[in-house]
């Protein structure tokens, strides 16, 4: 398993997780358990998910010792203005001491209130509670706002990435300021994209499936990413993408799909739903 390096105090995240968005909190931990029992050691979910429990009893149980795990969970839009109490009912749902990455689900220009929630996460990640803290779905715009005006640069940018909407710019960004980039929806939630055929050739040159060759374009562009699978053969198929390598025309091919369009989930310019 690959690991990258954060901007905080040498932690270092596994660049392929396991994310749990619409799962719901019992089977969240069943999947949860068949994920880390086939070697994922990086969980994402969220406060808005309404799994944190479910994820944390599979976390708590899989006897893998707290250390070799990664666990990121998110403040959602209704507590930007009360980070550190909101951390302190996340952590209490999951049952844990520490999570390893806390971010801001989403910025909500209109609210205005993300820097207010920055500066909770400074001082969540002082008290060593989060051993690192990143953003959700910023643009350029808001990255530099917190860049320009706090204390602390984040570790990392979760954001919608796919080869149909491959964000080039604000990776290009990301790099420039020693940001992650952590791709979510990065199968395009298997809706369309696993049936382009660039790429059935590309699985049909690798023997592999398409979804195993958009993890490992993900991993070759250097991305963190949290594919979601609740089939335990998807789980290990997610899984097993570590084992062959794109050539530079293959990661062309990849990067030839990208659409105007491509955008899947909600404009972070404008997205405000408050739950
Ligand atoms: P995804 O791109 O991971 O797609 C998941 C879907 O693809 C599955 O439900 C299944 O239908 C299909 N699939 C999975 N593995 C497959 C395979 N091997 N072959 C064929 N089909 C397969 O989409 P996602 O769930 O939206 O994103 C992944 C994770 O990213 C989420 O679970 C969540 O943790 C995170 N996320 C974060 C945000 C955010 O705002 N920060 C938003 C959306 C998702």
């Amino acid at each position: 398993m690959n690991s990258l390096l954060l901007n905080s105090d040498g932690v270092q995240v596994p660049q392929l997780g396991f994310g749990v968005w619409q799962v719901p909190s019992d089977e969240a931990e069943q999947v949860v358990t068949a994920a880390l029992e086939t070697g994922y050691r990086h969980i994402d979910t969220a406060s808005a998910y309404g799994n944190e429990e479910g994820v944390g009893r599979a976390v708590r149980a899989s006897g893998i010792p707290r250390e070799k795990l990664f666990v990121t969970t998110k403040l959602f839009n209704n507590d930007h203005e009360r980070a550190e109490e909101a951390f302190d009912e996340s952590l209490s749902r999951l049952g844990l001491d520490y999570v390893d990455l806390y971010l801001i689900h989403w910025p909500v220009p209109s609210r205005n209130k993300y820097l207010q929630a920055w500066r909770g996460l400074e001082k969540i990640y002082r008290q060593g509670r989060a051993k690192a803290i990143g953003v959700s779905n910023f643009t350029i715009e808001t990255l530099t706002r917190v860049i320009d005006e706090a204390d602390i640069v984040p570790s990392i940018n979760q954001i919608e990435l796919h080869p149909y909407f491959q964000q080039r710019a604000l990776r290009e960004f990301h790099e420039a300021n020693g940001i992650l980039t952590e791709a979510w929806s990065p199968l395009g939630q298997g809706k369309g994209l696993l049936g382009d055929p660039a790429l059935a050739v590309l699985a049909e040159k690798h023997g592999k499936t398409p979804a195993q060759i958009v993890l490992r374009w993900h991993i070759q562009l250097g991305n963190v990413t949290i594919p979601k699978s609740v089939t335990p053969a998807r789980i290990k198929e997610n899984f097993e993408v570590f084992d062959f390598v794109l050539d530079t025309e293959d990661m062309a091919a990849i990067g030839a799909l990208t659409k105007q369009d491509g955008r899947i989930g909600p404009d972070p310019e404008t997205f405000s739903w408050m739950g």
